[in-house]
């Protein structure tokens, strides 16, 4: 299971779900498209994801209609 994520912002179809498994994870833009939050982020992946949030991004993940998240063991940058 990834420690990082990101959002593949020109796949996200807004549903909300991600935001609603994963509130400190996930968040809309100004666009209103969904993106990763945590901790500042701000979608580039390279922030870990600590492991008592590691389901919620799993669930959250597996919920996209669009497989949109992309989560790893490594940074993406
Ligand atoms: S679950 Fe996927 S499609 Fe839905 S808002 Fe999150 S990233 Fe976008």
């Amino acid at each position: 299971m990834g420690k990082y994520a990101v959002v593949k912002k020109d796949s996200c179809i807004a549903c909300g779900s991600c935001g609603s498994i994963a509130p400190d994870i996930f968040d809309f833009d100004s666009d209103g498209i969904a993106e990763v939050i945590f901790e500042g982020d701000d979608n580039r992946g390279v922030t870990a994801i600590p492991e008592n949030l590691q389901e919620e991004l799993q669930e959250a993940a597996e919920s996209c209609p669009t497989e949109c998240i992309q989560h790893a063991e490594a940074p993406f940058a």
